[in-house]
């Protein structure tokens, strides 16, 4: 007999794995499908920060950087081993195209949006405390701005949600790739290929969280639910040799005036990240050598004496919606495709923050509750300990 769930899952990144939570923890069977690993894509090549997105409030996405320093203040309490508090420094010289003002009032408003807690507070650092960031250049340095956000590890985020969905009875299905669906007005039949064998089972409704791949797999559903058009844009980050000893910098890349991040990484530091849309197949995406050098002509910039070792380097995709803009310019709001609003059988989730996954979870609940039988809370995932 085919295996029933609620709540069918294409793909363990962030995004399934937080919505196999929330579907769990609403009292749903659920089953995760993931062709490769868990956090193998995306998730697991993001820059690892759990922010509410300075930069973002250059183009006014005010909601998106409240509910995302919300979600980093609710991840802290819920994942301490997991999501830790980070000090960032922004140096300003005679050159950087943001001026001490603006920094200043965006780090204001950074911290109005987060609700003025202590991990919001900001300073401009004492000129005499310079001298020991790191090897940062002294070199015509105006300020320094130090202010928190937080980091993660990525991948170990996505399995503990991950963990935290089973604990609740959600299922994984490992490697596990979607083939086809067949959606009625009863409910879906999945059909995916598991160990080399073709399987299938039958759900109520079916979650597209394939990231860089949801438009592949919106295509393999029938009917063809609705989709949004979308360009990948390839994140290259750098690991090098060094410690950082007093925490992270962002930076400004001379070559562009995009921002850039130097984070301390397992004793080492990440270095990161660029901005290429990319037009392959993203299981094949992997750093280009033009990205390298910008990235590490960036930090010779600000870190002259730094030795530049790379010891790895890996490269994620963001999935952005296409438009003629600048890439930095469009929006990183989480776009959710229902194939039908009022009564949803499938529903897709475009982009997104790591940060976010919780939110946007609740927000995909949101739209199944309205065809899900109802079911009786088992858990909260505003209260569960990761
Ligand atoms: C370079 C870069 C840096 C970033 N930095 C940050 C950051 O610091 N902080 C932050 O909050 N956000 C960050 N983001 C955004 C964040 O990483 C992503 O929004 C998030 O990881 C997307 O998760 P996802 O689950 O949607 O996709 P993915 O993690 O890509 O997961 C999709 C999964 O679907 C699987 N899949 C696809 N097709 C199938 C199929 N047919 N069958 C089965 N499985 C399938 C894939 O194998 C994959 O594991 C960054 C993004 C990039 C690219």
């Amino acid at each position: 007999m085919t295996e029933h769930f609620d709540v069918v899952i294409i793909g363990g990144g962030i995004h399934g794995v937080g919505v196999a939570q929330a579907a769990a923890c609403d009292g749903y069977s659920v089953l995760v499908l993931e062709q490769t690993g868990l956090a193998s894509a995306t998730s697991g090549s993001s820059s690892k920060l759990i922010h509410g997105g300075l930069r973002y409030l250059e183009g006014l996405h005010f909601s998106l950087v409240r509910e995302s320093l919300r979600e980093r203040s609710l991840l802290l309490k819920l994942a301490p081993e997991l999501v830790q508090l980070q000090a960032f420094h922004i140096p300003i010289y005679p050159g950087t195209s943001r001026r001490p003002m603006t920094i200043r009032a965006g780090l204001s408003l950074y911290a109005l949006l987060g609700g003025l807690r202590p991990a919001n507070r900001f300073r401009a650092l004492r000129p005499g405390d310079w001298q020991d960031l790191d090897g940062l250049d002294m070199k015509h340095l105006q300020a320094v701005y130090q202010y928190y956000d937080a980091q993660t590890d990525d991948e170990a985020l996505t399995r503990a949600v991950m963990q935290s969905a089973a604990d609740l009875g959600a299922g994984l299905q490992c490697p596990a790739e979607f083939t086809t669906a067949e959606i009625t007005a009863d409910g879906c039949t999945v059909n995916y290929s598991h160990n080399g064998m073709d399987k299938s089972c039958s759900s109520g409704v079916l979650v597209n969280a394939a990231g860089p791949w949801i438009n592949t797999v919106a295509g393999r559903i029938h009917p063809p639910p609705p989709t949004t058009a979308v360009d990948l844009v390839q994140g290259t980050h750098l690991v090098l040799e060094g410690r950082l000893e007093k925490g992270a910098y962002y930076l400004e890349a001379p070559a562009d005036r995009r921002a850039v991040f130097l984070l301390p990484w397992k004793g080492r530091m990440l270095l990161g990240t660029t901005e290429t849309v990319y037009s392959g197949d993203p299981a094949d995406v992997a750093p280009l050598a033009g990205e390298e050098a910008y990235l590490l002509e960036t930090l010779r910039r600000y870190f002259p004496q730094r030795p530049q070792k790379v010891v790895d380097r890996f490269a994620g995709l963001r999935v952005l919606p296409a438009a003629g803009s600048t890439v930095s310019a469009r929006s990183r709001e989480t776009r959710l495709e229902a194939d039908d609003p009022r009564r949803p059988r499938v529903v897709a989730i475009y982009g997104g923050k790591l940060t976010g996954y919780r939110a946007t979870a609740q927000r995909v609940m949101r739209l199944l509750h309205r065809t899900l039988p109802s079911r009786k809370p088992v858990a909260n995932t505003e209260r569960l300990k990761l």
